[in-house]
């Protein structure tokens, strides 16, 4: 892997400082310095497990023991982890700018627990819980449940509280990323494969609205041509170059 360039570091915080307002997409790859699998890529979860057995509501419905299984192991993967140095330069960085906005893929929680206070959570929290019955949502942090599938106080059959393929975002949610990726100066797009939608497209938005866009990422994704300038190196070395 090569070391984090310093010519790179020197514009984008050359960027930075002229930026009023920032905005930053993540994904799993900021977290792969944490030890916790990505989808895609190398050691990630799709080359072991089929996403349309797991991750999808049909799935759910099919064999939710199945899927809380995979859930469970990934919770207990996740309690066991801590933040990066990425994750915690994010949160400085949300500090000391004007206006920052920390949109994230990640249903990991690791940037919370870097001190990030503001995150706009696209695809869920895989540490809330809903009702697929009476919808009422609950936080459980336990790394390991004690039955599969759990079941909500009305009897009904408790689910992850994450977006799963097919499903919508949540709306607020969608729209706060929108309205942060149309004004920002600068946008980072950092450790995703630009793949899944409409998440991929805040990175096309931001840049048709004036943004300049920096991608940091080990290898080349779905959005590499369309960037300003990509910085190839891991997430958690090249993130505290900026601070
Ligand atoms: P992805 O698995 O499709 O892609 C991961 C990306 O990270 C790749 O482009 C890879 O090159 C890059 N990467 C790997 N290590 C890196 C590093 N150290 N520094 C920088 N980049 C690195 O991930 P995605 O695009 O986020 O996929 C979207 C879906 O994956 C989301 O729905 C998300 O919920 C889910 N997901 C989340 C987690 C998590 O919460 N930690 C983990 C796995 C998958």
């Amino acid at each position: 892997m090569a070391a984090p360039k310093i010519s790179e570091a020197h514009q984008v915080k050359d960027w930075l400082n002229a930026a009023v307002s920032v905005a930053v997409l993540t994904g799993a790859g900021i977290s792969a310095e944490s030890g916790i699998p990505t989808f895609r890529g190398d050691g990630g979860l799709w080359n072991n497990f089929r996403a349309e057995d797991l991750a999808t509501p049909e799935a759910f419905a099919r064999d939710p023991k199945l899927v809380w299984e995979w859930y469970d192991w990934r919770r207990g993967l996740i309690a066991a982890a801590e933040p990066n140095a990425g994750h915690r330069a994010l949160a400085q960085l949300e500090r000391r700018s004007p206006r920052f906005t920390l949109i994230t893929q990640n249903v990991d929680g690791l940037h919370d627990r870097a001190g990030s206070v503001s995150v706009l959570k696209l695809h869920g929290d895989i540490w809330t819980i809903r009702c697929t019955a009476c919808e009422r949502e609950r936080h459980d942090a336990r790394p390991r449940m004690e039955t599969l599938p759990p079941r909500c106080f009305c009897g009904g059959l408790e689910r992850p509280g994450v977006v799963w393929f097919g499903e919508g975002l949540p709306g607020a949610v969608w729209d706060e990323a929108v309205s942060s990726a149309r004004e920002a100066d600068l946008f980072f797009v950092i450790g995703t494969s630009a793949l899944v939608h409409p998440a991929a497209g805040l990175v096309h938005l931001a840049k048709s609205e004036g943004a300049k866009v920096v991608e940091i990422n080990v290898a080349e994704t779905a959005v590499s041509s369309t960037v300003d300038l990509c910085w190839r190196a891991p997430a958690a070395e090249a993130l505290p170059l900026l601070l």
